[in-house]
């Protein structure tokens, strides 16, 4: 199905607007992706009409709200082929739901001397609370390498693994070079030396369609925001012979079952690992965006960001100076770049006054760029939403402030 792009724009009341008299281009969506109208006015509704804490009262609020809340794990179960809701864990984001399982998983599983393969384009959410446990732990963390290509070397991975590596964690996307790896390739071989593996799925949610039990995970995580939802609402799946012998990871209401003074029993999950009052709007218009995404088709998302992918690509690489980090074949819809004698946060800001939202920096992953040797890239990252038109003011844009230098 072709997507009628201009129509689905009318969806999204932020992209109508002017910046600095020019009109919008968001190319920041691998950061955060905009909101539809029909994702915004749940979140209005919720409020509106059906708004108590979830799960405790007996009231008439509550169990709407508590419905609604389930309503959407179960969509979440759908959207990734999990077996079930107790799976299904809600958190305020992906950094959140890889900290639960550093953490959590970590108490039961890391011991001293263990290993844990962490590779090198990971995002620094995926690389810092695995050294927070091999801290705690006196475990250790083995680097997985990428080549020049941006390309994971995972014929590497059999040869790291020694008896003493218990986890891999890795991206299903990476957020700098596009880069999709081969998760269930990698989850063989993990398997194959019983090793567990942990799969970031922030920039994968909204542009692949994700099957957990295909895949064969054990962990997968991802955040709403991303995928045209709330922000503060994240998901962690996860096997459940793992999640049932992982301690809670904060303690509180909600994820009890008995607290005596002498002793507390835990909730089943997946309450065990949701203490407190969770996002309860955010989580209930999550599943408006999982609505959206799902009448627009995963697939014909990515299949127009591939498009625009090529599109952009061949029209940058014929700027003098400029360099492409991340050229492996069937990349996600993100291109990052340098343009020689120009700084990547001039280019960016620069490009801000055009009107057009680009993210400059080291996009949260350094030692991917001190793999490139390099400080930072203008990273633009696109989305449905965006067209050619979009693209070709960027790129004069561009040319436009590399010629002022
Ligand atoms: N991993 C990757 C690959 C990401 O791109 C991001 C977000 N930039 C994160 C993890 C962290 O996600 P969040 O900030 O939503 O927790």
């Amino acid at each position: 199905m072709t997507l009628d792009i201009q129509k689905i724009r009318e969806d999204f009341p932020i992209l109508q607007q002017k910046i600095y008299k020019q009109p919008l281009i968001y190319f920041d969506n691998a950061a955060t992706t905009q909101r539809p109208r029909q994702v915004i006015d749940v979140l209005t509704r919720t409020y509106t009409e059906f708004y108590g804490n979830i799960h405790r009262a007996a009231h008439f609020l509550a169990d709407k709200a508590t419905l609604a809340y389930e309503e959407t794990r179960e969509k979440v179960r759908n959207l990734i082929n999990a077996e079930s809701r107790e799976q299904i864990i809600f958190t305020k984001g992906t950094t959140e739901s890889i900290n639960l399982v550093a953490y959590s998983f970590g108490e039961a599983f890391i011991h001293e001397g263990d290993e844990i393969i962490v590779s090198e384009m990971e995002h620094h959410s995926n690389i810092v609370p695995w050294q927070l446990l091999a801290g705690r732990k006196g475990a250790k963390i083995i680097m997985l390498p990428i080549n020049d290509e941006g390309r994971l070397e995972f014929e590497k991975l059999e040869s790291l693994i020694s008896p003493r590596t218990k986890l891999i964690a890795v991206t299903h996307v990476s957020n700098v070079l596009g880069t999709i790896n081969p998760i269930k390739q990698i989850a063989q071989i993990a398997h194959s030396k019983n090793v567990r593996i942990f799969v970031d799925g922030a920039q994968a949610a909204a542009h692949l369609i994700i099957n957990v039990q295909d895949l064969d995970v054990d962990f997968y995580a991802f955040s709403a925001h991303k995928m045209y939802g709330p922000n503060g609402v994240g998901v962690l799946y996860g096997k459940k012979e793992l999640l049932e012998q992982m301690p809670p990871y904060q303690g509180g209401g909600e994820m009890i079952s008995e607290v005596r003074f002498s002793g507390t029993t835990y909730n089943e999950l997946p309450y065990k690992f949701e203490a407190g009052t969770p996002n309860i709007s955010g989580v209930i218009t999550f599943g408006a965006a999982i609505d959206y995404l799902g009448n627009i088709g995963i697939e014909n998302a990515a299949a127009w960001e591939t498009e625009l992918l090529n599109y952009a690509t061949v029209r940058l690489i014929q700027i003098a100076g400029l360099r492409v980090y991340g050229t492996q074949p069937g990349k996600s819809g993100v291109i990052s770049f340098n343009v020689e004698g120009v700084h990547f946060f001039d280019l960016g800001t620069m490009l801000d006054k055009f009107g057009i939202a680009v993210r400059t920096g080291h996009h949260c992953a350094d030692p991917l760029m001190e793999h490139f040797g390099i400080q930072g890239t203008v990273r633009a990252s696109f989305a449905f939403y965006n067209t050619r038109e979009e693209i070709d003011v960027f790129v004069e844009a561009l040319k436009k402030i590399i010629s002022m230098f």
